[in-house]
């Protein structure tokens, strides 16, 4: 996430914080330090001894602190079963809605997905039992109040995060369950319709009742909107290699040629993106947007070898086109050669493959019609 800062390395996955999470820490500590007698009444505390003003601040600046490392907790717990099961956890980020752990994959085993998933809201579920029994063990009442609150706000956790829509855990189990008996992309899609349902829901409420409610539900719609979507992506592309998509009429050019006959190129071809071939080889990729750069009095001396992109990813025909999406998204490139070997064979770009998943989900829409 951009605007993070890195706090440091917990079993060895990054911790880092977004710069949303400073004003929700302020906003969480100023409205418990100003509501601090009234909370702890509605905790059942009558007397917890706490004086108003900075006490009441400090308290709450505690507090909010607490929230955050119970979220964390959260988020390390799902973490640490994904490492146990072997998936990779790229890092943990806490913002303004909570936590997110970064998994590499979302596991595709249902009941390892569960597993993944329910340990969250379970371990907020045993810091809220774990402060509730520590709170009724306290007498002293600002510490049975900080053990009560956190209580509390660890079963708002753990209930919060079992609601059965995406991104909360409540959503994967929800289609993790349903992919034991259903196919993948149809237990996401249902899952994802479930989410959408509560979000729109959550709006109306919002509407009426507090104007945060909407924020969140915008942002679930959102995540189920996108997380069905890049499931369906991945499922239709993975069943084709590069080899079937790819343009094996490559046209490429010459690094010594000048930016003024290169746009003459995209004219006539039509193309907005070439491999450089110097002496057989690759050596890069131009695009119209490198040629952009070159002010329009230099575009008959600079030449396509000085503005290229010398940093490019070959691909292999045999390779999955699932996977060469993820790729494209993850490093930002709008094209890959294909190379068998030292060969230059074909080209694959986003508008290919979009254009494949536009035409493949197609037929699957008529197929499923038809049956
Ligand atoms: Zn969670």
């Amino acid at each position: 996430m951009k605007g993070s800062i890195k706090l440091g390395t917990v079993f060895g996955i990054p911790i880092k914080l977004h710069f949303t999470l400073i004003f929700i820490v302020i906003l969480v500590a100023w409205s418990i330090g100003a509501n601090v007698l009234l909370l702890a009444d509605m905790l059942g505390i009558e007397d917890p001894g706490i004086t108003t003003g900075l006490q009441s601040y400090t308290i709450g600046l505690v507090l909010a602190v607490g929230l955050f490392v119970s979220v964390l907790i959260h988020e390390m717990a799902h973490s640490i079963v994904s490492i146990k099961n072997g998936i990779k956890v790229n890092e943990i980020s806490l913002w303004l809605f909570g936590g997110v752990s970064a998994l590499e994959e979302i596991p595709r085993d249902p009941n390892l997905e569960i597993k993944v998933s329910a340990v969250g809201p379970l371990s907020s579920l045993g810091i809220a039992l774990f402060c509730f029994i520590g709170g009724m063990l306290t007498t002293h009442g600002i510490l049975t109040f900080m053990l009560l609150y956190t209580s509390f706000i660890n079963f708002f956790l753990a209930g919060f995060n079992l609601i059965p829509a995406f991104p909360m855990d409540g959503g994967r189990i929800l289609r993790a369950l349903l992919a034991k008996k259903y196919p993948y992309i149809k237990a996401t899609k249902a899952a994802a319709d479930v989410g959408k349902a509560f979000a729109v829901l959550l709006g109306i409420i919002g509407l009426f009742f507090n104007i945060f409610l909407i924020l969140i539900a915008f942002f679930i719609y959102i995540a189920a909107s996108q997380e069905s979507q890049s499931v369906l992506f991945k499922e239709v592309l993975s069943r084709i290699n590069v080899r079937n998509i790819m343009s094996e009429d490559v046209k490429t050019v010459s690094p010594d040629i000048t930016i003024e006959e290169f746009i003459k190129i995209v004219i006539k071809l039509h193309h907005t993106g070439f491999p450089v071939v110097s002496s057989g080889k690759v050596v890069g990729i131009v695009t119209m947007s490198d040629s952009k750069k070159v002010p329009d009095d230099m575009i008959y001396t600079t030449k396509v070898g000085q503005v290229m992109e010398e940093n490019i990813i070959c691909v292999s025909p045999d390779d999955n086109v699932g996977d060469i999406w993820e790729t494209m998204m993850k490093e930002q490139f709008g094209r890959f050669p294909v190379m068998d070997g030292d060969e230059l064979v074909g080209i694959i770009t986003r508008s290919d493959i979009l254009h494949s998943f536009n035409v493949l989900s197609e037929v699957e829409k008529v197929r499923e019609e038809e049956f």
